[in-house]
């Protein structure tokens, strides 16, 4: 059967990585375990080096760490603020991998939407 095919309308290259910023990016056993072999740590490790528990009236899930950035405040800590994209690009948790989920990124449309009306492409608004 022929795989579908959907035309990608967002380019990550041109945005400053605002998903990444998002306060809560929760990762599963088996994101951790795939980070712990990128590291060559245990997931034991990994689990403590790079997440925290957030807890809520809705329970707790575990979290990617964050860093400071100079543009959101700050970003996930795989985050490299001066590149301004991932780091582990290729261990990163499965809610990074289904990101935006479709053919459109709100953000991105925004930040084109901006960067015309500035007349700048370089323009980063606030979200
Ligand atoms: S916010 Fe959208 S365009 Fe920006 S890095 Fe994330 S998915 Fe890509
Ligand atoms: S793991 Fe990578 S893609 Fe996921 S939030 Fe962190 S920097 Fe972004």
């Amino acid at each position: 059967m022929p795989t579908k095919t959907i035309n990608i309308r967002y380019d990550c290259a041109r945005c400053p990585g605002y998903c990444c910023s998002y306060p809560r990016i929760e990762v599963k056993t088996a994101d951790i375990a795939r980070l712990a072999k990128h590291f060559g740590l245990s997931d034991q490790e990994a689990q403590r080096k790079f997440t925290r528990q957030y807890r809520s009236d809705e329970g707790s899930e575990t979290i990617l760490k964050h860093r400071k950035d100079e543009i959101y405040g700050s970003i996930c800590r795989f985050f490299d603020t001066t590149e301004r994209r991932c780091t582990v690009y290729k261990a990163r948790p499965a809610v990074c991998r289904q990101y935006p989920n479709g053919a459109r990124c709100g953000y991105y449309e925004f930040l084109q939407f901006e960067r015309k009306h500035q007349d700048d492409p370089e323009f980063i608004p606030s979200a």
